[in-house]
């Protein structure tokens, strides 16, 4: 293990860390080359490529990738180039990243609830087009707002998708009590809006990591209820997130399950006869991502004391006990059996905590290094500097992330293997 200076020129960003433009082989290579005294982001730009083209080609509509899973400007760049012309943005700092980044690209500003001066930014500013609600106060401040943006004229090109509030049984993250409208009062919210709208949805969010397809079918059988209760014509069905990735104790069916029974689903609803069908993947599009490699600063018995955590990119490891694949990195491989560990993260605070359990060779000291895989949603992007923490380096790297949902060699998933820590 090296412990020479980085080599190559380093990009300096305040929140993404400095980028080695040196592509290493994988997790092993950076550390023989740098052993990084501090948590290391790695990219694997191809595995998220890999995934846009799969959602562009396999989806039977239009994808637009959920910019809060992980706002990379790199990742951004990586999934425009690989084909997906539509982003689903929820702030306006989110909206001004992306139209920074990608100049050409759709926005769609997907938050039920935003401020005033937001909508009218996009609106003017941005060139925001479509936006979601779940009540008629919202409505209403989005005609107010879009029609000041518009020189005091409602404007006549406004996509308004309604956010329809569907259960969140089947995925471990829930999304169902804090948006959407319910059945009882979607008729009357359909109504409105179809006379605000050029172009009128209807949206919903199944849950993050929904493991089961049927989810889908479900939420859509509540769309046609309501297309039903309305009378309204609608033209634009979008069925939202949630769209699984793998991750030790948790491998969902294949995503081409899902998209089969959406497409049926939504070939039966009674839509417009142009209408289209959108969805929104954030974890299934960048989770593969990134990994991260951490150090083992010290033991105690079972638990690792190690140098990110909560408050870092194990947000969800620690409060929804979310198990990450993990792999140690020597250059001659433990041949001690694997046992189960709990991680401690570098704050000074309790809640720094991961259960896990994280299976590792029994022979785990201060001064390892180990891979954490799988962090590319909903954990480079989490990453805060509470308690002084927080700096990391970045690296690209070239090697197949710890497991994949579009390797091809997934013909049955229980016999998988391409998972790796799966218990
Ligand atoms: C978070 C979110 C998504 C992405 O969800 P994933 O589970 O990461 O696919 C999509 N749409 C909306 C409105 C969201 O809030």
């Amino acid at each position: 293990m090296g412990t020479s200076k980085p080599q190559g020129s380093f990009v300096h960003c305040s929140v993404w860390g400095s980028l080695e433009l040196h592509i290493h082989h994988d997790a092993l290579a950076v550390v023989g080359a740098h052993a990084p005294d501090q948590p290391a982001i790695l990219n694997r730009p191809h595995a998220a490529a890999r995934a846009a083209r799969f959602f562009v080609e396999k989806f039977p509509g239009k994808s637009l990738y959920a910019v809060k899973a992980n706002p990379s400007p790199d990742l951004l760049r990586v999934l425009w180039d690989a084909g997906v012309t539509h982003y689903d943005v929820a702030s306006i700092g989110e909206t001004r990243l992306v139209r920074a980044t990608l100049p050409a690209a759709v926005l769609c500003f997907m938050h039920p609830v935003k401020t005033a001066s937001a909508i009218e930014e996009a609106y003017r500013d941005h060139g925001v087009r479509v936006f979601s609600l779940d009540s008629l106060e919202e409505l209403e401040k989005i005609r107010l707002a879009t029609t000041a943006a518009n020189g005091g004229v409602l404007p006549e090109d406004l996509t308004l998708c309604v956010r329809l509030r569907v259960s969140s049984e089947g995925s471990e993250l829930s999304l169902a009590s804090k948006f959407g409208v319910d059945l009882t009062g979607a008729a009357e919210l359909l109504q409105a809006s179809r006379q605000v709208a050029d172009a009128l949805g209807i949206c919903f969010h199944v849950g993050s990591q929904s493991m089961s397809p049927h989810a889908y079918v479900q939420a859509l059988e509540r769309v046609r209820a309501a297309i039903v209760d309305a009378s309204v014509t609608v033209d634009i069905i979008d069925v939202g997130g949630g769209f699984p990735s793998i991750y030790p104790g948790m491998e969902p069916p294949a995503l081409e399950d899902y998209f089969g029974l959406i497409d049926r689903t939504y070939e039966s609803l009674p839509v417009s006869y142009s209408a289209e069908l959108w969805c929104e993947p954030g974890r299934a599009l960048c989770a593969e991502y990134n990994s991260i490699i951490v150090r083992v600063e010290k033991r105690r018995g079972s638990e690792l004391f190690i140098n990110d955590g909560a408050y870092g990119a194990l947000f969800d490891a620690a409060h929804v006990g979310w198990r990450f694949p993990v792999k140690l990195l020597r250059a001659n491989a433990s041949e001690q059996p694997m046992e189960p560990f709990s991680f401690w993260g570098p704050t000074c605070d309790d809640m720094d905590h991961m259960e896990g359990p994280f299976e590792l060779p029994a022979d785990i000291k201060p001064g390892d290094f180990i891979e954490i895989g799988m962090l590319g949603a909903y954990g480079a992007a989490m990453k805060t500097v509470f308690n002084g923490f927080g700096a990391n380096d970045v690296f690209e790297v070239s090697d197949e992330p710890m497991s994949s949902q579009y390797r091809g060699d997934r013909r049955d998933e229980r016999v998988s293997n391409n998972v790796v820590s799966l218990r």
